[in-house]
């Protein structure tokens, strides 16, 4: 029997820790405030009234090497990968890990093809 992982084992490590990770943080959806060089991140939320927010990231500062300024650009990929994208990817990982639960470590075409993204947040964590 080989050492070697097997790739369901690694798909639904990784969908776990992505869920775990997009659980903790505050629910989206998330939204870019601001431009260019007063950018925010902010929570989405209809209960909150009266200029009140709850703030995920601040990105200020220009960036010269930009026109319209990287750091508006991290905010509106940011707010794009929101827990709401998270928790999607990491059900998709989930599901795709049982279905490919007897594969040998070689995995199949299908697996391949999640097996990058896998690797990066195990990886990571
Ligand atoms: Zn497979």
């Amino acid at each position: 029997m080989s050492m070697e992982k097997q790739p369901a084992e690694e798909l639904l490590q990784a969908a776990n820790t992505l869920l775990a990770a997009a659980r903790e943080a505050t629910t989206g959806p998330w939204k870019v405030h601001g431009r260019w060089d007063d950018t925010e991140v902010r929570q989405v939320r209809d209960d909150l009234v009266g200029g009140r927010f709850n703030q995920i990231a601040a990105l200020n500062g220009w960036n010269e090497a930009s026109e319209e300024g990287a750091d508006h650009h991290n905010a509106r990929y940011i707010a794009m990968m929101d827990p709401l994208v998270g928790i999607a990817v990491a059900d998709r990982m989930a599901f795709v890990a049982g279905e490919h639960d007897g594969d040998g470590p070689e995995g199949c075409d299908d697996c391949k093809r999640w097996l990058p993204l896998a690797r990066l947040i195990n990886g990571r964590n």
